[in-house]
């Protein structure tokens, strides 16, 4: 690959490994980003042409992240952090991109950068706090159990949906750190049912980060606070999804089933969405399958919930619908047997005080 670089630059440029997979060609007295651009363009078409190693012909994929000097500031650690910057952007927009770092992508770090720091201090503050959803026993309305969604309440504001936040929590460490307060918070809130004598027993479900499943602390992180508050391990249950735990390392999938062990049950959401490879699902550890929203509110994928409810029947595991809006969606749940399901047509995520009110027969929660 460095040679191929070599050759698409021109005589005077310079073409170095920063590391890893990560080149960097510096083209001295390129007079427009059109022209950086060419250079890209060349660069990743060179990149693209299939490759024989050791009798397999190989293809790779390239983002590509242009810096310029027009900013003014040509220190080279400003000029990497920019194309780093560049190259970031490419990779979230998908392979094979050619990013150029702008005026208004700057801006947008800085804003992220900023939107990061008061996240640290929220999380720091307390503000970072919990909805729960229960999760419905289709044929009775009773409660089986709650899922946990984090809310940030700003003093003032309303609060903000963690699709706004977690994208910048997960972009460094920050993220651990959160998915870590989340399970000290519903360990507390377990206690908490049980000594005010409501929702007493009840199984409550965390969503983790991959950062957190790839974490070497993932078992102390779960673990920990359960042991700290005195809750039955078996009283949570991690919800990761389809790709983390079919895809997911041999490391991963051997901290799962230890936690399993422990008795933390593992929930594998938006079950369905990835090419499962059913003869392996037999030897993951895994104890509840959930259906994603967009399967549920379609008519026409019918036969995929038909397939994930007889998936779960042969491992033995509990199917949960997800996202029921509508009473035909809770119909067509029910028809196929789906005997558990969360949705806003049966209550949407609310602070742990205003749980009751939101559904009746919470009052009389049973526990799968
Ligand atoms: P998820 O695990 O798939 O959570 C379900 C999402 O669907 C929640 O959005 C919930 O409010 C929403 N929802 C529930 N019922 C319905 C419905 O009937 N219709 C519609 N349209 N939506 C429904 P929310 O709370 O915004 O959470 C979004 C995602 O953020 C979650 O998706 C989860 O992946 C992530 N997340 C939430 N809390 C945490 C957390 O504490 N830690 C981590 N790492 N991720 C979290």
């Amino acid at each position: 690959m460095s040679r191929r670089l070599a050759e698409v630059v021109r005589p005077g440029d310079v073409v170095g490994r920063l590391g890893g997979d990560e080149f960097v060609i510096i083209a001295p007295g390129v007079t427009s980003p059109d022209r950086a651009i060419e250079i890209a363009e060349r660069a990743r078409r060179s990149f693209a042409l299939p490759m024989d190693v050791d009798g397999l012909t190989l293809t790779l994929g390239s983002s590509i992240g242009i810096a310029t000097t027009s900013s003014g500031d040509t220190s080279v650690s400003t000029m990497l952090s920019e194309a780093d910057l560049a190259v970031y952007e490419a990779k979230a927009k998908g392979r094979g991109e050619i990013v150029l770092c702008t005026d208004e992508l700057l801006m947008t770090a800085a804003r992220l950068d900023q939107l990061e720091h008061e996240l640290r201090s929220a999380l720091g503050a307390g503000e970072l706090a919990l909805h729960y959803q229960p999760i419905i026993q289709v044929r009775t309305g009773a409660v089986l159990a709650f899922e946990a969604l984090i809310r940030w309440e700003r003093p003032g504001e309303p609060p903000v949906d963690p699709s706004v936040f977690l994208p910048v929590a997960a972009r460094s460490e920050l993220i651990v750190a959160i998915d870590a307060s989340v399970l000290d918070q519903v360990a507390a809130q377990l206690v908490r049912w049980d000594e005010d004598d409501v929702h007493r027993g009840v199984r409550v479900g965390v969503n983790l980060s991959p950062r957190s499943l790839m974490s070497p602390d993932l078992e102390q992180m779960v673990l920990e606070p359960m042991r700290a508050h005195a809750v039955d391990p078996a009283r949570l249950g991690i919800e990761v999804s389809e790709n983390s735990i079919i895809r997911g390392s041999g490391d991963v999938i051997e901290k799962l089933d230890r936690l399993r062990a422990s008795g933390i049950r593992i929930i594998v959401e938006d079950f369905g969405t990835a090419y499962s490879m059913l003869a392996r699902l037999e030897d993951l550890p895994i104890d509840v399958l959930k259906i994603d929203r967009a399967t549920v509110e379609n008519p026409g994928a019918t036969p995929l919930m038909q397939m994930v409810m007889a998936t779960g029947q042969h491992l033995g595991v509990k199917v949960v619908a997800e996202g029921v809006e509508t009473s035909e969606q809770a119909d067509r749940v029910a028809a196929i047997g789906i005997e558990a399901a969360q949705g806003f047509l049966y209550a949407s995520p609310a602070p742990p005080d205003r749980l009751l009110a939101t559904h009746p027969s919470s009052a009389s929660p049973t526990s799968d």
